[in-house]
């Protein structure tokens, strides 16, 4: 296959341009440069090597991490029409020798391998025998000790590369501060390698941040419901909780709501675990209820929310993982739900391990600042941004203290309730007790410390609980309170509190409309985020299901995910444009050659019945 890149970009992958840095970053490879290209999760790294491979001579070799990833980009390309294989531990015996055989012969565009491959003499003596087209190594940030996701088989990349030392090379990621960076170049001997770096903004992710009430598991529902249909809206998401155990609960409470929601963490045998990764990818509309220990590599496109019912790690994980929304560039939520028993635990957790006391320290350190962000009433993608170096000028218009602007008000007396509240329990207790103190409660602790003698009973009772909880969060994101992690989250003054009980200080609390967000879903004016592909009928929306039904009959006699056969997106433009031709559809986004001959019929069908 030949032609310039635009050409390739047209003909075989139906897009009608280049994207951000593609352009350079194909130019510069076409052209027998290296490269390092750090780009946000769904940017389109993809294209940055696959197009070169098309327009040079020869084979492409593309290392990427996992197997299952590698299965799906090779069988999104041969839905393309482009010679594609995968070199791993799951071919027989027979199948290894034919990929290689067919690399020699020039049959072949880009073969993917497992890094393991690498270390194998015998594959590296093949590889002389081949004519080499460009190296690829995706997922970079694998080779890096200080990358969240250190894999040694990456290291044999090295060796690779010094031995074919005239092919040009080209390193990907989408995650790496400073460090990762700098070693990335160094383990991969990038020296020469010109560095490509796009903004990290998402924009089609919508942040939402909201306090925990009694029950997280009910504003995850309210949130479903107001922003994706709910169970009958059908969309894919993936729902993120700490434990294991709550990852089953959380699913199985989905499922009775209506949801097909499955459950996915590292205990689960892995038979299960590979069974429910297929259907999330092959089937529409499941909600995966997960640990971190799902997510890398998945590469689905229709991801239309990642709710957080646990707090992430880290700001660094909270952006990947949230990154999984909206690879297809279509309307997609970020949703989290955080208490202070959370901060809690995950403080706890992160005192016991045995990690050297300078890397707990970076780790509490990382918290406060994910704290920060969930309690700012600013633009959370400014801040987001901000926080990877990344600025944006001005408030993005699409999260939630955009869209509802966070009031504050002098909080100067509620502060001070809670505080000398605080102080007369002797500053030994969380917060749920020293609430339960402020609104006059009569609880079995309270009668055991005789708390109802203190003057501080029941002062607070012109207040909801979660309006205190709220009000107790934000005194610790101030710092005003801190949480005693060793004495079990019970509530201590901060050093600046002095002023504050004096009368010397205010504070300005937010007014947490947090509460009341999600309780009248405005459908109308939301029906771009309710309907992310945002068709304007009920006619379109028929249809549009109604292709979505012919592309997963298709999917399924092939056992390939839908969306290899088409995104939404392409559906979507199909519903709205009716196309009646070969000819019209072939104009429509995402419709390339090989995909026009081989669906065009089957989905000009389904227009024509419709
Ligand atoms: P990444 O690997 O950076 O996360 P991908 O390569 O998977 O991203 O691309 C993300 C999505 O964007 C894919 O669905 C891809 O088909 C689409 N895409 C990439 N480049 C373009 C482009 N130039 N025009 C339209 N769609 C594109
Ligand atoms: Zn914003």
């Amino acid at each position: 296959m030949t032609g310039s890149p635009l050409d390739v970009l047209r003909s075989v992958f139906g897009f009608e341009s280049f994207r951000g840095h593609q352009a350079e970053v194909i130019g510069h490879m076409v052209g027998g440069g290296d490269a390092l290209v750090l780009m946000p999760t769904g940017g389109g790294k993809s294209l940055c090597f696959q197009i070169p491979a098309l327009c040079r001579d020869g084979v492409a070799i593309v290392v990427s991490p996992l197997i299952a990833l590698m299965q799906d980009q090779v069988e999104a390309l041969r839905q393309l029409g482009v010679r594609a294989a995968a070199l791993n531990s799951m071919l027989g015996p027979g199948e290894a020798v034919e990929i290689e055989r067919r690399m020699r012969g020039g049959e072949l565009d880009l073969v993917y391998v497992a890094p393991e491959r690498l270390a194998a003499d015998g594959f590296l003596t093949q590889l002389e025998r081949c004519r080499l087209a460009l190296f690829a190594v995706d997922e970079a940030h694998c080779v890096s000790q200080w990358g969240h996701d250190f894999r040694p088989e990456y290291l044999q990349i090295a060796r690779l590369f010094e031995r074919f030392p005239g092919v040009p090379r080209i390193a990907l990621t989408a995650t790496a501060d400073g460090p990762t960076q700098r070693d990335i170049v160094e383990r991969l001997n990038l020296g020469r390698a010109r560095v490509f770096v796009s903004g990290f903004d998402r924009p089609n992710i919508r942040y939402r941040v909201e306090p925990k009430r009694s029950s997280a598991r009910t504003q995850l529902l309210a949130f479903l419901e107001a922003e994706h249909g709910g169970a009958k809206g059908g969309d894919a998401g993936i729902v993120y909780c700490l434990s294991r155990g709550k990852t089953e609960e959380i699913a199985d409470w989905l499922r009775r709501q209506g949801f097909n929601a499955l459950p996915y963490h590292a205990g689960l045998d892995k038979r299960v675990r590979a069974a429910h990764q297929d259907r999330f990818l092959k089937e529409d509309g499941i909600v995966m209820v997960a640990t971190i220990a799902f997510g890398m590599g998945i590469d689905k496109p229709d991801v239309r929310f990642v709710a957080h019912l646990d707090l992430p790690k880290s700001m660094e994980s909270y952006y990947q993982e949230t990154g999984r929304a909206g690879r297809d560039g279509l309307p997609s939520n970020a949703w989290m739900a955080y208490g202070l028993e959370d901060v809690a635990k995950l403080r706890h957790f992160m005192d016991a391990s045995t990690a050297p006391e300078r890397q707990k320290q970076i780790e509490r350190q990382k918290l406060d600042a994910l704290l920060g962000y969930c309690e700012t009433s600013r633009c959370r993608r400014q801040v987001l941004l901000e926080y990877f170096g990344d600025s944006l000028p001005e408030s993005c218009g699409n999260c939630d203290t955009c869209l509802e602007p966070v009031e504050t008000y002098d909080g100067t007396v509620d502060a001070q309730k809670v505080l000398s509240c605080v102080y007369r329990t002797q500053e030994m207790f969380g917060a749920a007790h020293v609430i339960d103190v402020l609104l006059g409660g009569d609880t079995e602790r309270i009668r055991k410390f005789h708390h109802q003698r203190l003057s501080t009973h029941g002062i607070g009772k012109d207040r909801t609980r979660d309006e205190w909880r709220s009000i107790a969060r934000q005194l610790v994101a101030m710092g005003l309170l801190v949480v005693d992690v060793e004495g079990h989250g019970g509530l201590r003054l901060g050093s600046e509190c002095r002023a504050v009980l004096r009368g010397e200080r205010s504070v300005a609390l937010r007014r947490d409309t947090g509460f009341a967000r999600l309780r009248k879903p405005d459908r109308d004016k939301s029906a771009a985020k309710g309907k992310p592909h945002a068709l304007e009928t009920a006619e379109d929306e028929a249809l549009f299901q109604a292709l979505r039904a012919r592309r997963l009959e298709l999917a399924r006699q092939q056992g390939v995910p839908p969306y290899v056969i088409f995104h939404d997106t392409t559906l979507a433009a199909i519903a709205r444009e009716r196309p009646k031709s070969i000819q019209a559809l072939s104009g429509l986004p995402g419709v390339g050659q090989a995909k026009l001959e081989r669906y065009g019929a089957d989905f000009l069908q389904v227009v024509a019945s419709a």
